[in-house]
């Protein structure tokens, strides 16, 4: 059973915790409990076979053989190789490589399976109705939400991304999207003012009756729907069973992990799945420029009301956390009241928690930070020290491993999740690999081509050839203009 983060649903099943997305009126879904699993009891088994394992307990009214069919898509060609999430050692430590899918970047791991996983749980709600998701991006969840809801039947997906703030490259994957029921749309105003009026649209009373009547409800693919936590929670298991495989860590002993964090849907999974049982020693938060977490970290004091930096990591360019308050659910105990109080305060922008529950943060979690001129540098010290090369997003985490290390001194083997391949920043890892730190940066298709001959490593597929792909016409518009885009194509 499925219960909010304010106290103010509890007794919910996962397939409304999945359609509602989050809770009418506030707050977040959450398990009432973590089922215990052992990860000795996913020896031997596929990425697939674990991804069941671990999300059949919460999962309670799906069929196995729905949910079967569900995880089919980690083993059917979707993600290229025959893992999708490998597991690289470099120098001490490992790389989870998460980018396998088709959009080269870790979204793609839940973003996958959640059409699914809302397809069920409309049947298992006998909600005789179409869907439409709406998504604001900043780049990465935009495109990976279009291919995951691409064709799928009774599912129409519209996008909504800042006109002029995302790379080339996020662009041509957007409007290359095919589908009939896929819809992007570019806005005029950065990413906040995007999101707010994609925000508000979830709350128009009567366009949503007019949609109604076309059979038609909203609902959301970004990342508080515990359908895009849920799968997250698997890869953990898989690096472990990888590290103990590769001997890099002895059976039973604890592994840490280091996460890039923006919205910390990532991280959370981790933990959740320390939760369950997975020995996971210390939780590594890693921030760039935008470093409202690690501020809380050292201080209590959650301030989001400061200056945005858009950073090389924009997928990490976050001052409002959403997952966060999951997270200090589960650190306060379970206060619900506590947590309700916080979010009242959160909207002046600022809130503090108590002693006890920032003393159970800190035990739990290490956050540190990376600016501009480290992440560069790191990716370009990386490549010389293991020819290895980070995306600028693994390079903050990189980074404050690299801290992390120095400060503690831990030899505990540490699993960085690497969030992104490189080459979808091209631009940016190649000014840092010829460290031309002062020139203007090449425009992203050469250095798409640069970056391939510099490093021997492949172009990945769904990045190949983006810039001669026939695009979609993708309408223009006011933020406020966004209900009358929406009317025009499905009214
Ligand atoms: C979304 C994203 C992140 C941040 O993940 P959260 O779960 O929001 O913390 C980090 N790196 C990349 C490349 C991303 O696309």
């Amino acid at each position: 059973m499925y219960e909010s983060t304010r106290g103010n649903l509890s007794g919910q099943r996962a397939s409304q915790a999945i359609t509602l997305g989050m809770v009418p009126g506030g707050g977040l879904f959450v398990p009432s409990t973590f089922p215990a699993l052992n990860w000795r009891d996913l020896q031997g088994l596929t990425y697939r076979d674990v991804a069941q394992k671990v999300m059949t307990p919460y999962l309670p009214e799906f069929p196995q053989e729905v949910l079967t069919d569900i995880v089919n898509i980690y083993e059917d060609g979707t993600f290229d190789g025959l893992n999708p999430a490998p597991l690289i050692s470099v120098g001490g430590f490992g790389v989870l490589e998460l980018w396998h899918g088709p959009t080269a970047a870790f979204k793609d791991m839940a973003l996958q399976v959640l059409p699914d996983l809302l397809k069920v749980s409309l049947d298992q709600l006998e909600l005789d109705t179409d869907v439409l998701i709406l998504v604001a991006t900043s780049g990465d969840t935009g495109k990976a939400a279009l291919e995951g809801f691409k064709d799928r039947v009774g599912m129409n997906i519209v996008v909504f991304y800042p006109e002029g703030g995302v790379s080339a490259v996020q662009e041509r994957q957007m409007t290359t999207t095919k589908g009939q029921n896929t819809h992007v749309v570019a806005v005029k105003g950065n990413f906040d003012q995007c999101q707010t009026a994609v925000k508000r649209v979830f709350a128009m009373d009567d366009l949503k009756a007019q949609l109604q009547e076309k059979r038609l409800i909203f609902s959301s693919a970004n990342s508080i729907n515990w359908g895009r936590l849920l799968p997250q929670i698997v890869y953990y298991y898989w690096a472990y069973l990888q590290a103990v495989e590769q001997g890099k860590v002895t059976p039973g002993s604890t592994m840490n992990v280091v996460v890039p964090t923006g919205n910390f849907g990532n991280l959370l999974a981790a933990y959740y799945a320390q939760r369950m049982g997975l020995p996971i020693g210390r939780l590594i938060s890693a921030a760039n420029k935008n470093n409202v977490l690690t501020d809380f970290f050292t201080t209590g004091v959650y301030q989001s009301q400061r200056p945005f930096f858009q950073t090389i990591s924009p997928s990490m360019d976050i001052l409002v956390s959403s997952n966060f308050e999951r997270f200090l659910y589960e650190m306060s105990g379970r206060d619900a009241q506590k947590i309700q109080t916080w979010y009242d305060t959160m909207n002046q922008g600022t809130f503090e928690v108590d002693p006890a529950t920032l003393k159970q943060c800190q035990a739990t979690v290490y956050a540190g930070w990376s600016d501009e001129e480290e992440t560069l540098e790191t990716i370009s010290r990386s490549y010389k020290a293991y020819q290895y090369v980070f995306d600028p997003h693994t390079a903050v985490g990189m980074k404050v491993y690299e801290d992390y290390l120095s400060t503690t001194n831990d030899q505990t083997f540490t699993v960085i999740a690497s969030t992104a391949s490189p080459f979808k920043f091209s631009s940016n890892v190649l000014q840092a690999l010829e460290e031309a730190k002062h020139e203007s940066l090449k425009d992203e298709w050469i250095a798409l081509e640069d970056l391939t001959k510099l490093t021997g490593w492949d172009i990945p597929l769904g990045l190949q050839g983006l810039d001669q792909k026939p695009t979609k016409t993708v309408e223009v518009c006011e933020p406020e203009e966004i209900p009358e885009v929406l009317k025009k194509i499905f009214i």
